[in-house]
């Protein structure tokens, strides 16, 4: 780990030959192709019980969708040509696996096939806890009701002592990689994510891509990695943190790349938080893909996110044609379909 950490301090001196050294790596793990999904981002309720310093989504507007309301969101997707929805909620006090499996079902009820990518680590923990069950045998049910994968959220950094100034009630470092490795085991992939931007340091990134990179040594079930800088807006830490220079965020993009190959082949640069153009932009330093089209966004919006909350496939494949490279629409699991 040492070494490693004084390798990223050498490339951390030379900005730019890692940024060129990371767009190598891309091309020559993916080549010129660049990737989107089309998917609808459904948040069910914003009510949680947690208060993690960076979250301007929390108890906004005190909403819990019905079943009926997320039977016409999937059926809007699915109209949409989405494959995938992405759905995730706050803590509602008493949420149990039985609420969690009545939004898998109401999902089912519309579309046998639509992908559902749902419910974070926290949300699986807060499952568990409020049910008096394992992990492990909540993430068994849910993978019969049709769970498909799981977003690797809720990792914000994976360092505890930045846990505890950031978000002290969220699951620590340990819970989230065996939640994660657990749903690897089962053979539920994850997406891997790194909030960044606020009170942690270099090392402290560092250690949470190397985290992320021995997990996918030992299961291979991460799908993508995708770096997200903190949204100061509407919350308490953007009192005293205003976030990463958009130079810093391909920065970030480039350590990514570098420190994740060859185990992960997939960077991904977030539209909604990065913006479009600096999503142009990060192509060109280890990225290569850009997300989702997502039809309605809450989260990063509510933080002072002005990029939009939607993108229509055409306009996402315009974005990645004027950026130089070839688009082509995939699953949630990569494989292609364009
Ligand atoms: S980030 Fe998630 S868990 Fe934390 S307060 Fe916001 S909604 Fe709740």
């Amino acid at each position: 780990m040492l070494m490693v950490m004084l390798e990223v301090y050498e490339l951390l001196k030379n900005p730019f030959e890692t940024l060129k050294i990371a767009d190598e790596l891309r091309k020559k793990v993916v080549g010129d192709v660049v990737t989107y999904v089309v998917n609808r981002n459904i948040n069910f309720t914003d009510i949680c019980i947690n208060d993690c310093k960076f979250c301007s989504f929390r108890n906004k507007r005190q909403y819990i969708l019905s079943f009926e309301e997320i039977k016409k969101k999937v059926e809007e997707a699915v109209e949409f040509g989405c494959t995938e929805v992405c759905i995730q909620g706050g803590l509602l006090p008493n949420a149990n696996v039985d609420l969690y499996v009545s939004i898998l079902e109401a999902v089912r009820e519309v579309s046998k096939r639509i992908h559902i990518h749902a419910f974070s680590p926290m949300e699986i923990y807060h499952a568990a806890r409020n049910s008096k069950m394992s992990v492990d045998e909540v993430l068994k049910i849910f993978k019969k009701e049709g769970l498909d994968s799981i977003p690797g959220t809720a990792a914000e950094i994976l360092v505890d002592d930045v846990r505890m100034k950031t978000c002290p009630k969220k699951l620590k470092t340990n819970e989230w990689v065996q939640i994660v490795k657990t749903a690897h085991k089962l053979g539920i992939p994850t997406t891997a994510t790194m909030m960044y931007g606020h009170v942690e340091s270099w090392k402290d990134r560092i250690e949470h891509i190397l985290l992320i990179k021995k997990i996918q040594q030992e299961t291979k079930g991460f799908t993508e990695f995708i770096p997200l800088p903190f949204m100061w807006r509407n919350n308490e830490l953007g009192e005293k943190f205003k976030g990463s220079s958009g130079f810093e965020d391909l920065l970030v993009i480039a350590i990514s790349r570098i420190l994740l190959y060859p185990e992960i082949k997939n960077i991904q640069a977030s539209w909604v938080k990065l913006g479009v153009k600096l999503a142009q932009a990060a192509l060109y330093t280890g990225a290569n893909d850009l997300g989702g089209t997502l039809m309605e966004e809450n989260i990063s919006k509510a933080a002072g996110a002005t990029s939009g909350e939607k993108l229509t496939p055409e306009e996402i494949k315009e974005i990645i044609v004027r950026a130089g490279r070839i688009p082509k629409q995939r699953d949630t699991l990569y494989n292609l379909l364009t």
